[in-house]
């Protein structure tokens, strides 16, 4: 039997030894207000065990690893049409460039680049009468937890400086893959990548991608196709043009965000969050990367 406690405690000393913990994002300004010493990790296996050490039940901005829960809603709602409007490629960019969509007349590579979820946006703000409201409920329901929250600090923060969206979504008019209002689009995108959630709540959330798309109270969100494609998406385009890396370092589909979070998992087996918020010049949470490869050389439990 792994001693997951033991190994986490572990990764926890290691991270806080750690002298270069990486750079905080500043490019949406309350962001650079965290402390950049914070590290946590939780981990929930199969049977719904819970291991974590450091501060895993902080909440932080998970950022870009919402994408992945308005993707799963707006798939539940439209099913494979969505794949008309966006493709599922690694782009091998920053998540916020922008040639690549000119290049393809404005179908963007894949959902979780800044375009992609954006089109996203635009589908859920189309299919739901309250766009804001009904995404966080399905989060919380997802999670199983009402406590979770938009930051509404940090929406209005990146809605002042987040100059590039404005010019994707924009971008995605003009080539008529953005059906709403530009404003009213990002105005959604700003508030999901706003969710703060801790480490804790990220793996209730995600627990149903390792668990066939039913959550932990075995309410079905997805079928185990979708969940299957949406894996998929995860291990090659969840780490903006570092996919290839962690994919070779630590060997799991999973989603980061500049906020440093990065979520985790092997399906059947277990789904794991860490936050540390110091960045790797990729935009990858630097301890997080490395804590997680701690984790599956150390357990040898990896996709491959
Ligand atoms: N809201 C951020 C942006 O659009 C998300 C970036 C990220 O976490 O990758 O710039």
């Amino acid at each position: 039997m792994i001693d997951f406690q033991s190994i986490l405690t572990t990764i926890n000393e290691a991270a806080s030894k750690e002298k270069n913990k990486g750079k905080i994002a500043d490019y949406i300004p309350e962001l650079a207000k965290v402390d950049v010493n914070n590290f946590g990790i939780h981990l929930i296996d199969n049977k719904q065990q819970n291991y974590s050490a450091g501060n895993s039940d902080e909440r932080f901005s998970i950022q870009s690893i919402s994408k992945v829960l308005s993707l799963s809603m707006a798939l539940g709602l439209i099913g494979e049409k969505i794949w008309t409007r966006v493709d599922v490629e690694p782009s091998g960019d920053p998540f916020n460039h922008l040639s690549l969509l000119e290049l393809e007349n404005g179908i963007p590579r894949n959902p979780l680049i800044n375009p992609g979820a954006i089109v996203i946006a635009d589908i859920l703000v189309s299919q739901l009468e309250n766009p804001k409201e009904e995404f966080l409920a399905f989060v919380q329901d997802i999670a199983n937890d009402d406590s979770i929250r938009y930051d509404v600090d940090v929406a209005n923060s990146e809605k002042r400086t987040g100059f590039r969206n404005f010019a994707a979504a924009n971008l995605l008019k003009s080539y008529g893959n953005l059906k709403n209002d530009v404003d009213v689009v990002l105005d959604f995108y700003f508030h999901q990548c706003s969710l703060s959630m801790s480490c804790a709540q990220l793996t209730n959330t995600f627990f149903m991608f390792m668990n066939h798309g039913k959550c932990r109270r075995n309410n079905i969100f997805l079928t185990v196709t979708q969940v299957k494609r949406i894996n998929a998406i995860m291990l090659t385009c969840g780490f903006y043009d570092e996919a290839g890396e962690f994919a070779f370092e630590v060997g799991l589909p999973g989603k980061s965000g500049v906020g440093g979070g990065i979520v985790a998992l092997l399906p059947n087996k277990f789904c794991v969050a860490t936050w540390s918020p110091g960045l790797n010049p990729k935009g990858n949470s630097k301890l997080g990367m490395l804590a997680l490869e701690k984790l599956t050389t150390e357990t040898e439990l990896s996709i491959f």
